[in-house]
């Protein structure tokens, strides 16, 4: 059935029935497809798991025209390339992995639906190959995992920058950019790199229903793991499969041998393992032949396996758009499952870690304002995943979703106006050049030389607030700040705190001996 395609427009409906043996199109899927047959840019942010890909899998069957899909990783391409031949698809990759000399003679006279490349094989194609597939015509040029290309995304890669060369040998082409990165900033920053035309915007939904949140805090260490391994022990292997993020080898390491000592079928990922290692590991557990997986967060993209019942991040991860992707990896079928994040306050100690190879400013503040945002989803007392929607730009109608742990466990309220007024009061007195920790100092009464020399031991409200620890009065300052009573500043990397007008207004109303109400939730910290 060779020829141009079909007039009308319903000329998705065979390949999708044929190929893919769908019944119907998911959210936005056919209005992408659409776009993209009538050669226009789009970009597609749709949150993991909600069939992305089949966007840029139709059209070129539609066409019968080669379409591009560059993709950063070659596993990755390799498993797609696997089951879209077994559709019966044309498919191949092109990049340093691939050992068969006749792909690319191949690629270049058009015998591939779709084609796949890593970026750097993209940019160093000569002229001539690009110029004779244009020749025989290019359905679409889809740069997959497209926040790669932007410097406020969380994985940016350098190569990605570089496709904006193609734009201009590819002149005629529609170019399709997908992410499940749905912040603005790297929204706008796809369409300029990528140097999109009046690109047709599809920003779907994602609000994963069937994936509870739960947040706790806890102390790094062996007490800590064998009581995770034991409630582990008790899930596996009967419901599915659990991935356990850390922070650090170190860690990674601990927890993999604590639960291979208990017989549990477990594997181990990490960037300092080698490749085939890490193939390996990831294979067993894509085949349900591990049960468990320990890693860090290199175990990553192109983990397509549906059963995923549990993700458990052990620390905090570095941005909340890291957290959604690897928390996204469980519950991709449709079924209830659950994501726990355990995080010490010395987690959110770690920008100068996680600045490490920023070079420029811009990324300096990109990390600071992402692991900020990170610091403030554990801290929240409200809706998790109203907070994570809200994060990334999606109004959710409710105030409580009823499946996250703060809908769920109804948080015990009170009144805290004199501790809230000593708090404000004491960080109104710091004029705003402090952190957290000086006011707090102030208050519980230490004489330490900072102190001393600024000479806050004289303020009457020194050692007023000898009652609470030093977390019950952090904890109080995130009420404050989540209800708008006291705002953070960041610069550098440092974080001051002062008090809102919100909070002005407060402290205006009170006095020494009275303080209005001023009731907020009691946080599980506040209960240590
Ligand atoms: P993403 O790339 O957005 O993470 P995928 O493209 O991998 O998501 O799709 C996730 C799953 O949904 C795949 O198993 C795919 O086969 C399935 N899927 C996609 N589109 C449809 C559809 N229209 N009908 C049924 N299943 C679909
Ligand atoms: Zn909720």
């Amino acid at each position: 059935r060779k020829g141009p395609p079909r007039k009308g427009r319903e000329s998705y409906i065979p390949p999708l029935v044929k190929y893919f043996g769908y019944s119907g199109f998911r959210e936005y899927q056919k209005e992408v497809i659409e776009k993209i047959l009538l050669k226009r840019d789009c970009l597609v942010v749709m949150a993991t798991g909600s069939g992305k890909s089949l966007c840029y899998q139709v059209p070129p069957l539609v066409v019968r025209k080669t379409g591009i899909v560059i993709s950063p990783l070659i596993a990755l391409m390799q498993d797609q390339v696997m089951s879209l031949k077994q559709r019966g698809i044309r498919a191949e990759f092109l990049g340093s992995a691939q050992m068969n000399p006749t792909v690319q003679p191949k690629a270049e006279s058009g015998q591939f639906d779709i084609l796949f490349m890593t970026p750097e094989k993209a940019c160093l194609m000569p002229t001539s190959f690009w110029s004779n597939l244009l020749e025989l015509g290019i359905s679409m040029f889809a740069v997959d995992e497209a926040h790669c290309i932007s410097e406020w995304g969380h994985d940016f890669r350098v190569e990605y920058k570089q496709l904006d060369r193609l734009r201009d040998i590819l002149l005629d082409v529609p170019f399709v950019g997908l992410t499940a990165t749905a912040t603005a900033k790297v929204r706008t920053d796809i369409i300029s790199s990528l140097k999109m035309k009046d690109p047709f915007v599809a920003i779907g939904s994602f609000d994963r229903r069937n994936l509870f949140y739960g947040v706790k805090s806890f102390s790094r260490g062996q007490s800590f793991i064998n009581e995770l391994v034991r409630e582990i022990s008790k899930l596996v292997p009967s419901s599915g499969s659990t991935i356990i993020y850390c922070t650090t080898i170190r860690d990674v390491e601990q927890i993999f041998r604590s639960l291979q000592e208990t017989g549990i079928k477990v594997g181990i990922y990490h960037g300092q393992m080698d490749n085939k290692a890490r193939e390996e590991s990831h294979r067993l557990f894509i085949r349900d032949e591990l049960h468990v997986m320990v890693a860090t967060i290199a175990f990553g993209m192109g983990i397509d396996k549906p059963n995923i019942r549990q993700v458990i991040h052990y620390g905090c991860p570095k941005s909340l758009e890291s957290y959604y992707q690897e928390s996204g990896r469980c519950g991709r079928d449709g079924i209830a499952s659950v994501c726990w994040l355990y995080y010490t306050r010395s987690d959110f100690a770690k920008a100068e870690f996680y600045c490490g190879e920023s070079q420029t400013e811009n990324q300096r503040r990109a990390v600071m304002d992402s692991l900020m945002a990170a610091q403030h989803y554990c801290l929240a007392t409200t809706c998790r995943r109203k907070f994570l929607l809200d994060h990334f730009g999606e109004k959710y109608s409710a105030d409580k979703c009823g499946n996250c742990d703060n809908c769920i466990v109804s948080k015990k309220e009170r009144d805290m106006s004199r501790e809230a007024f000593l708090l404000m009061a004491c960080i109104q007195s710091c004029r705003g050049r402090w952190g957290l920790n000086m006011p707090i100092d102030i208050l519980r009464g230490s004489r330490s030389k900072k102190i001393s020399e600024a000479q806050f031991d004289k303020l009457p409200l020194h050692g007023l607030g000898k009652g609470y620890s030093s977390n019950w009065w952090k904890a109080l300052a995130t009420q404050l700040i989540s209800y708008g009573y006291l705002m953070q500043t960041v610069s550098d990397i440092y974080v001051t705190v002062s008090v809102s007008p919100k909070g002005q207004q407060y402290l205006s109303s009170a006095r020494p001996d009275y303080q209005p109400p001023l009731v907020l939730p009691v946080s599980s910290e506040m209960l240590d």
